[in-house]
């Protein structure tokens, strides 16, 4: 057997075959590099898997996140409520546009934001929250109802950063068509990946839409060269989008593949120890697999000598990392985050994980474990 992946993207590009190499070469073909027609036709078919009536196609799920920022008008002096539980990009994009985060804490269960704890963010002296960013950790939607009714009860918005969720659903809604934007991203290794950076932001607002279409191109307005806004270089490549819809033609098969996967794992592991729990009515899209484990520091060198490899889903609470120590916390602090980040343990999960290598994955985890 060849040495296992966390994610394979050579088994992906090789059951693409020359699809890929056909959508590459149409854009060099027709040429427009930037906002070619691939870019339009994109954003349709994403629109319409989000149930959203906008998608506005951009560079990365950060420009993403920061573009949506922008278009609600967030900046300097206003508070937003993120995970401490989640990638650095969730809190960075608020910190890009001048605002501050206010880290909340997550279910123990799902890892999502915790809606008690965010709630605390309403406590703390000083400026009450304009928003809630609220991640769907590992392509598990969080519980966006209960958080927008929250944000809402204060007259504050939620996003929803589906970085990781692309595909996912709760009783057959997608994860996209919540909050007043969700957004996404196409880096390699998300559920949807494309073979560079990509992001999206889907919408229904007219405004909202018009307004970042503005941002992701210099605030440009309907007059050359009038700028109505800052904005950004924000644009996803044409060739990207291209790849991205091939990509398309074998998502649906891939999730699927994705779920059996998981509910191999589930069924081997759940006895010993703490597998991933959906909230009722989820569809996670399984962008990862993660585990919680006692003993991670003595388990994961065990796993990698047998040449298992497995990855952190995060080692450390956001705020302490040196460049975020200085944001406050809601009160009461964030036990489940402390607890989590040192146990989280993330195991190979992708499409192309054949049977033998997962039940490679289960013999190698439970002999390291009756070692610990
Ligand atoms: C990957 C990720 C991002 C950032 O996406 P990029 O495309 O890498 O900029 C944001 N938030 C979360 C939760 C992510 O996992």
């Amino acid at each position: 057997m060849n040495k296992m992946s966390f994610v394979d993207l050579a088994a992906q590009q090789s059951v693409l075959g020359e699809q890929i190499d056909r959508a590459i070469s149409g854009v060099l073909a027709h040429g427009s590099y930037n906002m070619g027609p691939e870019i339009r036709e994109l954003e349709e078919v994403l629109a319409a898997r989000a149930q959203r009536r906008h998608c506005v196609s951009c560079a990365s799920g950060t420009d993403a996140l920061q573009m949506a920022l922008m278009a609600l008008g967030a900046g300097p002096g206003d508070r937003v409520v993120v995970p401490d539980f989640t990638f650095v990009a969730t809190a960075e994009a608020v910190c890009l546009v001048g605002a501050e985060p206010v880290f909340a804490d997550v279910d123990p269960a799902t890892y999502n934001l915790e809606a008690d704890s965010v709630a605390k963010a309403w406590e703390l002296p000083g400026r009450p929250p304009i928003g809630i960013v609220a991640v769907d950790l590992f392509g598990h939607p969080a519980d966006c109802e209960v958080l927008e009714r929250l944000a809402h009860s204060h007259g504050a918005w939620l996003v929803v950063d589906g970085a990781q969720s692309f595909g996912a659903r709760t009783n057959g809604v997608s994860a996209m068509a919540s909050g007043v934007m969700a957004t996404t991203s196409f880096y390699p290794s998300k559920p949807l990946g494309a073979y560079g950076d990509g992001g999206a932001v889907f919408c229904d607002d007219d405004d909202l839409n018009s307004a970042l279409r503005s941002i992701r191109v210099h605030g440009a307005g309907d007059e050359p060269y009038v700028h109505e806004r800052i904005g950004l270089t924000g644009r996803l490549d044409t060739i990207q989008a291209a790849i991205l819809l091939s990509k398309l033609t074998v998502f649906d098969d891939e999730l699927r593949k994705r779920r059996d996967v998981a509910r191999h794992y589930t069924d081997a592991l759940c006895d010993l120890v703490s597998t991933p729990t959906p909230r009722s009515g989820v569809e996670p899209v399984w962008a990862q697999y993660t585990v919680e484990v006692e003993r991670r520091g003595d388990l994961r060198p065990e796993l990698t000598r047998v040449g298992i490899p497995t990855s952190v889903f995060y080692p450390y609470p956001l705020h302490a990392n040196p460049a975020y120590s200085t944001f406050p916390v809601v009160p009461g602090g964030v036990p489940v985050t402390e607890r989590v980040t040192q146990r989280v343990l993330s195991l190979p999960m992708h499409p192309y994980l054949g049977g033998s290598e997962q039940d490679l994955v289960i013999s190698s985890f439970l002999t390291a474990l009756s070692h610990l």
